[in-house]
């Protein structure tokens, strides 16, 4: 079933499975390992996590047993883990990335990327600093050099802040991907599409609203009982999970949506035996209302001149 995932290739020349696991908020013990283990067996090859997420040692423990017991080999994953707002300093950077290798307990991270732009003081990131994202992109340069990573890129950059890497003096590593929110009330057209003519692949996070997750806002609104997606899904016989991630597929994102239920894990796998129309990509298209469900937490870094979002 694996090879049913078709890939991205990355500007350094390593291709990404454009479906991937998301393991964000995944606390009670053993939830997330067993999750990676029946993923696996279903078929997924890509797996997303950062340090702030402290899935590191369960996504490695879990992929460790797997290798022993033969039924994947490291190179046939893709993990990509993410360098927190606190290690921003560029002396930073290399420690912070050991520190993520040693609890997946492996040799190479394959995609490791800045999570903000936005560097902080404290874990709670309440204490914004002035390191700018250019330094610590220098530093993250040099894990690819030694080895630690295999690609490197960002997360939560707008277009303005991926043009300012790009134009770096010396730039040795384009960013390989930028990792931000993407569902059907939030498509980020112009990004994906500035993105794509730099060469710089797109990650969908949230691709379901996040329902259910800790950032999910008060006043969300129920993305999956969209009437057109819904309806869509009885055309189809897919649910309207399945006609979210295809219409990402579709678009040419990678996609991250989070789940440790079996079932859900097998229904979000089966979505590359159909097509979405022309039409109904339209349909899509129209849903478009520019809703971010991951952005209260980050209000108090509004007026920092590297907040990422709308104001
Ligand atoms: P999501 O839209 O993937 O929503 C996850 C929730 O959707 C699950 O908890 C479950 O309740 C529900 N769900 C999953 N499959 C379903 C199905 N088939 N049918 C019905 N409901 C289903 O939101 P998310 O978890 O926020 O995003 C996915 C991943 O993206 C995260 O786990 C994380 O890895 C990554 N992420 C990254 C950032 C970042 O700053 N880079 C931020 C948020 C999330």
């Amino acid at each position: 079933m694996a090879d049913k995932v078709p890939s991205t290739r990355l500007n350094s020349g390593y291709d990404m499975p454009m479906l991937g696991l998301g393991t964000y908020n995944s606390f009670k013990p053993n939830e997330m390992g067993d999750a990676v283990k029946a993923a696996v067996q279903m078929g997924y090859r890509h797996f997303d996590t950062a340090w702030r997420y402290t899935t590191e040692p369960e996504i490695g423990a879990a992929v460790k047993e797997l290798i022993q017991e033969g039924k994947i080999k490291r190179e046939e994953l893709f993990i990509v883990t993410k360098l927190w707002v606190q290690f921003h300093e560029p002396d930073q950077v290399e420690p912070a990335c050991q520190k993520s290798l040693e609890a997946l307990g492996m040799d190479y991270i394959d995609l490791y990327l800045i999570h903000f732009p936005v560097a902080c003081e404290d874990l709670e990131i309440t204490k914004p600093t002035s390191t700018d994202y250019v330094d610590t992109w220098r530093a993250m340069e040099k894990l690819v050099d030694k080895g630690l990573v295999r690609s490197i890129g960002v997360s939560n950059f707008n277009q303005q802040q991926l043009e300012r890497i790009l134009k770096l003096d010396g730039i040795k590593y384009k960013p390989a991907n930028n990792q931000v929110e993407i569902s059907p009330y939030l498509h980020q057209e112009n990004l994906v599409q500035y993105s794509f003519k730099n060469g710089i692949s797109t990650t969908g996070y949230s691709p379901f609203g996040a329902p259910g997750q800790n950032y999910e806002r008060n006043d969300a609104p129920k993305i999956l009982e969209d009437p057109t997606i819904v309806e869509m899904g009885r055309k189809y016989k897919k649910s309207s999970a399945q006609v979210i991630l295809r219409w990402g597929i579709q678009r040419g994102l990678v996609l991250i949506p989070k789940s440790t239920n079996p079932s859900r894990l097998a229904q979000n796998m089966d979505i590359f035996d159909f097509t979405l129309s022309e039409d109904d990509m339209k349909a899509m298209q129209a849903l478009d209302r520019g809703y971010r469900s991951n952005v209260h937490f980050f209000t108090m870094w509004k007026d920092h001149p590297f907040y990422p979002f709308e104001k």
